[in-house]
Parts: structure tokens; sequence; C-alpha cells
């Protein structure tokens, strides 16, 4: 590894490998090359019959994914320019301009996955067994053969989403990033962005941690109303399109079948998630001791238990994250070490720029890109493992077509859960300190809650609400509903206050991508699980972890976890999972 890891700084990424602005040759040209591709595409239409050579098929498929190629990369950087900074307006016209062009080129294209849905099974077959790479990619396409819409009618939805849903997405974006919060800190009143608010929540003082919180949802009450009505419009829009029309037996398989996920996994999890939520309750009530109150109060649920927040520098951060990932693997740590060398990595606060963290890969052959926000806190160096982690995944899949690299959502999370846990055993491995190691295993269980258990919650609060939306639900009354779905999580364990009835309101995933939220669970309880098994195998477990994270989205992710020996159906893998929990409260309760 090169000594000048040590040296990262803090910065904003260079999107130069994508485009070089705004107004750059190669963009417009961009535009014109897909253009003429989907022109000569449009030729191949009468092409199309059920017999079909093997030859001419596959460079059907061939000539779509270079177009996929181009629009990926326009799109990013629509994409990735609007997320560096919101509030640009260069960005918003770009954004607009692509989802504009981006509909306009999927109606004109539409017609050779009506027709793919249509093949009948014997010549689907003979023509999938032909297709190497892309195969998993047809196969998925035939998935959702049963919910399809006539041509015209498919396209009427593409038109629609641009001014509708996807619009009001944006909207809500645009609205929620620019809120400012006040919080009197040191008798000084600051304005902060969300992310600037987050070490306050997260932070060591009892007083400010609850008036953040307060704070954070008075500003997100305050358009309560509004933002509530945009949430029950995309429930109503979700409802419209896929259960009335497209016939999908309830709002969630629709998720669950773009994941390839059978309802009955989904089901199990949420189920075996439900019953083990005394796991947690143990926890609170053990975390209150720790904080030195009776009952924990929900402001106090990721009260730092260590008696100092130490601050890490971003390079100190950088490096513990690469030297964990390339004691696990050598070749893991330098995939990583990629994103930082190519500066694809986005981690200074600014306004403006999306809250939070995300990893966005575009092509196989671009190194990804990841935002994040760092603040200097030991949840922050968590978070960049996590996102370095999504990027492995996607450069250990990079042999893959752009259509088969990316991991299906209930997969996509193993590599950046999995990189969280190696940052943890380094840790764990580095401290001899009995207080520090058990700040460790409070912060695992603070990080298990946040994944597991609140984003179960949420999936059943979506659940709900989608429901709720359709009997004409008011917002009040979603909140109303959203509180009891508090009360059931947290049990006695803690006490709840009003305003967190707004939390909702706060949830991006909610509104972007609904029911994305399991996925997240699904991950991390999947890892628990691969973990147990890499403790117990050693070396050998490696290449089959690394043969899970290199199928990437090339095969359904039941198949990939079967071949690794998990079923996911059974209750008592996800069972599993929980037991490694229950194990570190125990050990947490003997401490
Ligand atoms: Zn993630």
């Amino acid at each position: 590894m090169a000594t000048s890891i040590n040296t990262y700084s803090v910065k904003k990424w260079d999107l130069g490998e994508l485009f070089s602005g705004f107004d750059s040759p190669e963009l417009q040209a961009a535009f014109d090359n897909v253009e003429e591709q989907v022109t000569s595409f449009e030729g191949v239409r009468d092409k199309l019959k059920a017999d079909i050579d093997t030859k001419t098929f596959l460079e059907i498929v061939r000539a779509s994914e270079e177009t996929a190629r181009i629009v990926n990369r326009v799109y990013a950087f629509a994409g990735l320019s609007f997320a560096e900074d919101t509030q640009n307006q260069e960005a918003q016209s770009l954004m607009g301009r692509v989802q504009q062009f981006v509909a306009e080129i999927q109606n004109r294209t539409l017609f050779f996955n009506l027709w793919w849905k249509d093949v009948d099974e014997e010549n689907a077959k003979r023509l999938m067994n032909a297709s190497g790479d892309y195969r998993y990619h047809l196969e998925e396409i035939r998935h959702f053969k049963p919910y399809t819409l006539s041509e015209a009618e498919e396209k009427v939805v593409n038109l629609k989403d641009v001014t509708g849903s996807r619009a009001l997405i944006n909207l809500y974006d645009a609205i929620t990033n620019r809120y400012v919060f006040k919080l009197e800190v040191d008798g000084e009143v600051k304005e902060l962005t969300r992310a600037q608010l987050q070490p306050y929540i997260q932070g060591p003082d009892a007083t400010l941690r609850a008036r953040a919180y307060q704070e954070l949802y008075r500003v997100f009450g305050e358009d309560g109303t509004v933002l509530g009505q945009m949430y029950q419009t995309r429930a109503r829009d979700w409802y419209n399109e896929n259960i009335l029309m497209r016939k999908f037996s309830s709002p969630m398989s629709v998720r669950n079948l773009s994941n390839d996920v059978p309802d009955e996994a989904v089901n199990v999890l949420l189920d075996v998630t439900k019953k083990n939520s005394r796991i947690f309750h143990r926890y609170f009530k053990l975390k209150a001791k720790q904080v030195g109150v009776k009952k924990l109060r929900r402001y106090d649920i990721y009260a730092p238990v260590a008696k100092s927040d130490k601050a890490f520098e971003f390079g100190e951060a950088a490096r513990m994250v690469l030297e964990s990932f390339s004691a696990f693997e050598p070749k893991v740590g330098e995939l990583a070490q990629r994103v930082f060398d190519q500066d694809h990595l986005d981690s200074e606060v600014r306004k403006g720029k999306q809250g939070g963290a995300f990893c966005a890969s575009i092509n196989p052959e671009n190194t990804p890109f990841v935002l994040m926000n760092y603040t200097g806190r030991a949840r922050d160096v968590a978070t960049l493992a996590h996102e370095l982690g999504h990027a492995i995944h996607a450069m250990l899949a990079s042999h893959h077509s752009t259509f088969t690299f990316h991991s299906s959502l209930p997969l996509a999370e193993t590599a950046s859960t999995f990189g969280e846990m190696m940052l943890t055993e380094k840790l764990l491995a580095e401290e001899t300190d009995e207080a520090v190691r058990r700040d460790i295993l409070f912060k695992q269980m603070d990080d298990a809650f946040a994944t597991i258990l609140r984003q179960v919650y949420f999936a059943l609060f979506e659940r709900q609400a989608h429901e709720m939306v359709q009997k004409n639900a008011s917002t009040d009354e979603l909140s109303a509903a959203y509180m009891e779905n508090l009360k059931e999580q947290f049990g006695d364990s803690v006490e709840l206050s009003e305003e967190f009835k707004w939390e909702w309101v706060s949830i991006p995933h909610i509104y972007h991508t609904p029911f994305y939220v399991y996925a997240y669970a699904f991950g991390q309880l999947l890892v628990f699980s691969l973990y147990q098994q890499f403790k117990a195998e050693g070396e050998s477990f490696k290449p089959k972890y690394i043969k899970i994270l290199s199928a990437g989205g090339s095969e359904a992710p039941e198949k990939i976890l079967a071949e690794a020996g998990i079923d996911i159906r059974s209750a008592k893998f996800w069972q599993g999972g929980f037991d490694v929990l229950s194990r570190m409260v125990d050990e947490l309760e003997r401490m």
C-alpha cells in the first residue's frame, strides 16, 4: 500500500472524467450520439421475430448496451452535479433535460422489451442460452411480463412520470435540502444544514440532543402538511400505476419483484425482526444505565456512551479504512484506494450539497463516485467504510455488462456493511482498554438498530401508509399511525415525544424509492451471518465472499446466496443474524 494515504484530505470530487462541464462539446455530442443510435435501433423493429437467429439478436442487445452506457454517463453527470449543489440552476436544468431525453428514448426503444416479453418460452430459452452475460438481464425483463401494459400505455406512463412522480421527488429534494436549522450552542445561534445538525443529534450533550431533534422536526413539521401531501401523491401514483393498472398483488410486491426476491422471503424477514424487537429493548434499557438516566428518551438513542467524542482527521479515517480492507484482502484495499486517487470522493460539507451519503456506480469501466458529508465523527469513519464497500462491490463485478454488474438491492448492502464490520474488527483488535471495547460494542448495537429494527419498522410503516392513503387518510392520521409504529418498535424501553410524529416526512427513501429500506436489514443480517461463517472458516471463507460480490447482478440474489449455502426463505437463517446481536447484548450486560 502506498504510504501517501495519510495525506488524503476532505475535498470535492472531480466529475471531469464524465464531462468537463455543462457546456462541454462532449456532453452535446453524447446527446447527439444517443439520438443517432436510437434512430438506428428503431430500424431493427422489423427483424424482431421469435425465430430470430442468435447472432442478430446479440447484435441488437449489444447495441442497446452501448446506448445505455452513454445514457448512464450523461445521467450520472446530471445527477452528481445536482447532488454536489442542489441549488445549482445549471445542474437543475440539465437534470430536467436528461430526464425528458431519457423518457423520450425509452419510449422510442420500448418496442424491444415489449417484443421480448412476448416471445414464446421455447425461443426465449434458445436466445437466453446464447446470450452469455446478458442472460439474467433478459430473464429479468421477462419477470415483468404479467405486469406489462400496451406499448401506448407504457409510453404515457413514462412521459407522465417525468412531470409527475419524478418531478414531485425533485421538488421534495429541492425544498428539504434548503432547510436551515437554528440551534443555540454556547450562547450563539447557529444556522445549520441537516448534515451539520447531525453531530448534535448524536452528540454527548443531552440538552443539545433534545433541542437538535426538536428543531429538526419543527422545521419539517412546519411544512408537514405539504410534505405529507407529497407523500400521499407518491403513494397514490404508486397504487394507480402498479395495483390498478399493472395488477401487482400489493405495493410492496412491486419492489420485491424488481429486487427479484420472493414475497415470502421478505415477509419472513419482517416477521422475524418484529419478533426480535425485544433484543433492542433489552439494549436500550442497558444503554439508559450507561447514559445515567432511568429511562432512555428517543433523543438519546444515538447518545455516545464514550466519555469523549473523539474527532478523526480525514487522513486518519482514510488510513484506518484502507488498512482494515487490506488486512482482509489486499485487492479490496487497492480497489478502495482507487476512489481516492481518482478524486471520485466528495467528502466536504457544503451548503446546498445533498445530505447523507451514497455511492454511484455508473458503468463497469468507471470507478464509482462516492458522496458523503465528513464532519470527523467516528460515525463518519464508518460511513466512509460503508460507501467504499459499495464501490468495491461494483469494481469486483466490473467484468460483467452494464446491465448485469450492478447488484440488485438486497445484495447491494452486503459489501458496504461487511466493510463496516472490517473497520470495527480492526478497531477491536487494536484496542486493549475494556472501556473502549465496550464503546465499540455499543456503537455496533446502535448501528444494528439503525440498519435493522429502524428500517424494518419504516417498511412496516410504508406498508400501512400506502394502505391508509388508499383509504383517504389525512396527513395527521398518517402521523398518528407513525407514532403507533414507534411505540411498537420501542416497547416500554424508550420515552417518545410528540414531535417524532413528523419523522416520516423527513425520510427521503420512502419518497424516492418506496420499500427500499428493507434492503438495509436484509444486507445487515446477511452480513452478520456471513461474518459468523468467516470467523468459523477463516481463509477458506474469503473466495466464497469475493464470489458473492463478483456476481454483481448477473444472477438472482436467491441463487447467488444459495451457492454460499444460504436459504433466504428460512426463518432460521434470519434468526441466526439476531442470535449474533443477542450475544452482543449478553456480553454488554456482563461488562
Ligand atoms: Zn449503503
